[in-house]
């Protein structure tokens, strides 16, 4: 057999990419797509938009490479839900977006579920599937939820109904039983539920018609997906248990590969399942976006130049935009603390730098302490990644090996994902 390749497409909050890789993880093609804006205010958009990003980035995959592809996965936005008709698989109203929030069904998932369940917040799948329920008259009986990756995934195999566990976490599956808990089967509209797989498994073939109109072979497959954070997880192949991730965005971000499930409500704390093992995450609201209420972005890579890693920073700062912080201190009210100011700006970089650190070192001892895997490694991602500066101040305060992870795009990680589910057909 001939040169294999994997395809992962990523629908992210104001965009679409895709990332085509060999069995290695080599890069062959790799590209992105903002969603086009409709001009009118429809609602429904979402949906059009959404598919024509899909058909317009396997357009622009090389056609010469198009044979090659063995198969295609998905992320999407984690709880982007979607109900659409079991027969046909068309909207039955317009999504829900995964930010949206239907507080109008909070006081009746939280009499259903158990206490601080991942399903008892506003935003929460379930939250919209109930609220649809509360609402909707008619439909009910051939309705059928999907979350935005089952949906596309849908439009590529035309198998209707299959989810991940990892989508399927915020509409209350229960990763470790591997079924819908009794509490949500026991309700009216359980029959909405997708049936529900391990990510990065072949659900089907390639639609006959997208085959022949793109040039994919006869044998190419579509996989489940994941959610857009757990795809750029998946990306950084921090795959043994002790491996994390910590993202340096306007927040910072944790994500520890654990052997055990750990969940605290009050901390934020969850644990997502990957095969065997456990997706441990948590963040905090501290991170870069204080960094540039002081300083611009030029000014963050000359003042870290000056500054020793080596040394330690005797300032004790809690960098916050705001009061309140949740991860791995839960106190709403905690206030940021950023004073004394030392006259020079390198003292002032390197204090709050030391200091994030240290809140991330806190974080990772949290979660040990919570019973998680004790972390080994860590990958950075962000817009933090590139401070090689900051990189050994972390060294040095964390007490681990801290490098940038290579890859980092959400894309990637769901090609991962279908060369996983490309490899079981074959083994
Ligand atoms: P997000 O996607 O969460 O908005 P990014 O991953 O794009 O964030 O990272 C942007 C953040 O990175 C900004 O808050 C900025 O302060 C920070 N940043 C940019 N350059 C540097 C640098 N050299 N050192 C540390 N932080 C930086």
């Amino acid at each position: 057999a001939g040169k294999r390749l994997y395809l992962g497409m990523d629908f992210g909050t104001s965009g679409a990419r895709y990332a085509l890789i060999d069995k290695q993880g080599a890069i062959y093609s790799q590209g992105k797509k903002e969603y086009p804006l409709y001009t009118s205010e429809e609602p429904m958009d979402w949906v059009r938009s959404w598919k024509t990003t899909l058909f317009s980035l396997l357009e622009d995959v090389p056609s010469h490479l198009r044979p090659l592809i063995a198969s295609i996965s998905i992320d999407g936005t984690s709880a982007t839900t979607m109900i659409v008709d079991s027969n046909t698989g068309d909207p039955l109203c317009r999504p829900y977006l995964y930010n949206e929030s239907c507080v109008d069904a909070l006081p009746v998932v939280k009499s259903i579920a158990p206490a601080n369940h991942t399903v008892c917040t506003g935003s929460s799948t379930l939250c919209k599937l109930v609220s649809w329920w509360n609402i909707e008259d008619s439909n009910k009986n051939s309705a059928l939820l999907l979350h935005q990756a089952d949906w596309l995934l849908w439009l590529l195999h035309g198998k209707l109904g299959v989810s991940d566990y990892n989508n399927a976490l915020k509409v209350g599956y229960d990763p470790e039983l591997d079924s819908y808990p009794p509490w949500l089967l026991a309700q009216p509209y359980s029959q909405l539920l997708p049936t529900v797989t391990a990510p990065g498994t072949s659900i089907g073939c390639l639609k006959e018609d997208i085959r022949s109109q793109f040039g994919f072979p006869e044998d190419c497959v579509v996989c489940t997906g994941t959610t857009d954070s757990i795809a750029a997880f998946l990306a950084a192949r921090a795959t043994q248990p002790g491996k994390a991730v910590t993202s340096l965005g306007s927040t910072l971000a944790i994500k520890l590969l654990s052997t055990s499930r750990i969940e605290d409500a009050r901390f934020g704390v969850y644990s997502h399942r990957l095969d065997d093992k456990w997706l441990v995450g948590g963040a905090s609201n501290t991170g870069g976006a204080v960094l540039r209420q002081l300083f611009t972005d030029e000014q963050l890579d000359k003042l870290s130049e000056q500054i020793n890693p080596m040394e330690a920073s005797p300032l004790d700062y809690y960098p916050l935009k705001a009061a309140g912080e949740r991860f791995p201190v839960a106190d709403p009210n905690l206030a940021p603390r950023l004073h004394p100011r030392p006259e020079s700006d390198v003292e002032y970089l390197h204090g709050i730098l030391e200091s994030i650190a240290r809140i991330e070192a806190k974080a990772y001892s949290l979660l040990k302490d919570m019973g998680a895997t004790q972390v080994e490694e860590v990958f950075t991602a962000g817009g933090g990644a590139k401070n090689e500066k900051w990189t050994k101040i972390r060294e040095r305060v964390l007490g681990l090996p801290v490098s940038r992870a290579l890859q980092t795009e959400a894309a990637y990680g769901a090609a991962l994902l279908a060369l996983k589910g490309a490899q079981q057909i074959v083994n």
